[in-house]
């Protein structure tokens, strides 16, 4: 009987396992002709100070309008993009799409907004980052000041190629941000060695807030660390009224997560922002 079970629990295992190959390979296959066809597209997730309550940025994230399987997210196709390499394009397609759409609400007299984009691994050591940035910022005509980079901490291991890239990228004038922080082999040497602008908490921290108090203690040890080195801190995956208030009462900076909004379309993002203004509509009720 054990030999059945055994026969049996690996016989659905190599049909799982096929079923998963099956959908790499389509999604590889798929991916060739997709970005020639316009598939993907951008949200852009907005990032708000606790202090001021204004938008100070979005990221934007990368979505695949599959005409068979719908809208795919980026947790499904971007290990599989990095795996045949076609990250490169797509990287590459993001970074200037991003761009380009923030030069635009630049061009349409929104206030200044951050653009973040992330990079993977391989964009980040096996190629021309550098110059792909510089030709894109040029490109698009987004001010250098407004572009910020999202890395991991994986990224900065190889530390003397990474001073060396990172020290370049802040030549060109824009921002470098730490992502999914605390995730990694985190370090908060990394602070000290790397030019960066911000720090972003893993959501996993944020998640756990009144639950275990030994994330409160990690969370708090990252916005002092930071206050005292220099980045701003971006907690990701705020949910919550309960993790907003404990955030605002640590003082951290800024939020992104589904309490204030989730990843947004273009003009969503403008909306949301012209009804923030000040004044905005308010000529409606005057006379
Ligand atoms: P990330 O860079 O940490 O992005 C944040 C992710 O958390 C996004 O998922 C976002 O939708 C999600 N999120 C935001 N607020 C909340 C919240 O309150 N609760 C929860 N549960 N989730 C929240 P998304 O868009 O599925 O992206 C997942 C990851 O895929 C990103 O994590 C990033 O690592 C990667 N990714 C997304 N776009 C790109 C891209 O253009 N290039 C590369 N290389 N990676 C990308
Ligand atoms: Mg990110
Ligand atoms: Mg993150
Ligand atoms: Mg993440």
């Amino acid at each position: 009987a054990a030999k059945d079970r055994g026969g049996n629990s690996y016989r659905f295992f190599s049909a799982e396992m096929n079923t998963r190959a099956v959908e790499r390979h389509e999604l590889e296959e798929d991916m060739r002709q997709a970005l020639t066809n316009g598939e993907f597209f951008l949200m852009y997730q907005p990032q708000v100070n606790t202090g001021t309550w204004k938008v100070v940025g979005v990221e934007a994230l990368v979505r695949w309008n599959h005409p068979r399987k719908g809208v795919i997210l980026p947790s499904r196709f971007i290990p599989v993009a990095e795996e045949t390499g076609f990250i490169s394009k797509l990287g590459r397609w993001v970074l200037e799409e991003a761009c380009r759409q923030g030069a635009q609400w630049q061009h349409d007299g929104l206030p200044p907004l951050q653009m973040g984009v992330n990079l993977c691994a391989r964009q980040f050591t096996h190629e021309e980052i550098v110059g792909t940035v510089s030709d894109v910022l040029q490109k698009t005509g987004l001010p250098s000041e407004l572009l910020e980079i999202e890395l991991t901490e994986t990224m900065l291991m190889d530390s003397e190629t990474a001073v060396s890239t990172l020290g370049q990228l802040k030549a060109l004038g824009v921002r470098l941000a730490i992502d999914d922080f605390g995730t990694g082999y985190s370090s908060f040497n990394y602070l000290k060695h790397f030019p960066l602008d911000r720090i972003k908490i893993d959501q996993s921290f944020i998640r756990d807030i009144g639950q275990s108090r030994g994330n409160g203690a990690i969370i708090e040890a990252i916005v002092a660390v930071a206050r005292s080195l220099g980045p701003e801190v971006l907690a990701e995956g705020v949910e919550t009224e309960e993790q907003l208030r404990y955030l605002m009462s640590i003082t951290c900076a800024d939020i992104q997560g589904f309490y204030f909004s989730r990843p947004l379309l273009p003009d969503d993002v403008s909306r949301l922002i012209r009804e923030s203004l000040p004044g905005f509509g308010t000529h409606h009720f005057t006379n």
